[in-house]
């Protein structure tokens, strides 16, 4: 069974359900909150059916809210089953054109929602800073062409990367045609701890990575040799093989999703840390992408952990 026959047989599953049954089915899952505070009076509410469909109600305001209020599913003119399984094939890594021709929601539309659930996706798993061994090395990603009056010009796109040695921990910055020390070190400041041991080539823009930061840094000359063995201590390995390797399969990842537009590169190689670090499958990914999908719930849930614990 291929991907579009097994998407199929999923869309007629979820549509079987009606709403009210995709509702609980949802928050058994956690993609909407089981309890929630009133914004005003910051009040546990009550969960109450009406006409058509659940709704939050405040003792004490009475304020009312949506029971979808705050979560990926909040304020779309598309049912909610419609909204998971957008969703679904997100991380089932399906096309937005794929997407288009299974369900009655525009490309538009589907693009959008792609969007945030990558988004929320990246934004709780890429928190982390790289520790230990770092190799980090530019890789010209695109050239993108376009035209000036009469003249044709070509904008380079080059990407940093860089790679934890020990784990699939990896990170990328898109920085177009400028790979200067002063673009470059704050992006490596910003993912890589202190005290790390960083491994490059020996690009001028690195130069002074170990004397601005705690970094220990060691270089290898491209044009010489792709391994240094000339200045190891200890068993050090001078190079930066495991990047080349992850902008080869990053690359690849790629050109499966059809390449995108240069503006959406970034969120991309993005997304891809994440698939690469986490050997997530896709039920975990759906989960981390709709659990509440808002960082607002976060602050609500911790307090009722803490209300629940004291
Ligand atoms: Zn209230």
């Amino acid at each position: 069974m291929d991907k579009q026959q097994r998407s199929s047989l999923i869309k007629d599953f979820v549509m079987k359900m009606s709403i009210q049954e995709f509702i609980t089915y949802a928050q058994d899952r956690q993609w909407i909150p089981t309890v929630f505070k009133c914004e005003i009076c910051h009040n546990f509410c009550a969960q109450q059916k009406n006409k058509l469909s659940y709704i939050w109600y405040c003792k004490q305001c009475p304020k009312q809210y949506s029971i979808l209020y705050g979560t990926y599913f909040y304020n779309s003119k598309f049912d909610i089953r419609l909204l998971s399984l957008i969703a679904i094939f997100c991380v089932s890594e399906l096309t937005v054109h794929q997407v288009a021709r299974l369900l009655p929601v525009s490309e538009r539309n589907i693009y959008g929602y792609f969007h945030q659930i990558r988004q929320a996706i990246i934004a709780s798993q890429l928190v982390q800073l790289l520790e230990g061994e770092v190799e980090i090395d530019e890789s010209l990603f695109a050239r993108h062409k376009y035209h000036v009056g009469r003249h044709r010009k070509t904008m380079q796109i080059w990407v940093l990367g860089l790679k934890q040695r020990d784990s699939d921990a990896c990170r990328f910055f898109v920085v177009g045609n400028t790979r200067t020390e002063a673009v470059l070190l704050p992006l490596i400041k910003s993912c890589v701890k202190n005290q790390s041991v960083i491994y490059s080539d020996k690009w001028r823009a690195y130069f002074n990575l170990q004397s601005h930061n705690s970094y220990v840094h060691y270089t290898v000359n491209h044009s010489i040799q792709f391994v240094n063995r000339a200045l190891m201590p200890q068993n050090i390995l001078i190079h930066t093989q495991g990047i080349e390797s992850t902008w080869n399969a990053a690359k690849m990842h790629f050109r499966m999703m059809r390449g995108c537009h240069k503006e959406n590169i970034q969120e991309y190689l993005n997304y891809y840390s994440v698939l690469k670090q986490k050997h997530r499958n896709v039920e975990d990914l759906l989960d981390i992408g709709l659990n509440f999908n808002n960082y607002y719930y976060e602050d609500v849930t911790q307090d009722i952990v803490t209300n629940q614990t004291q």
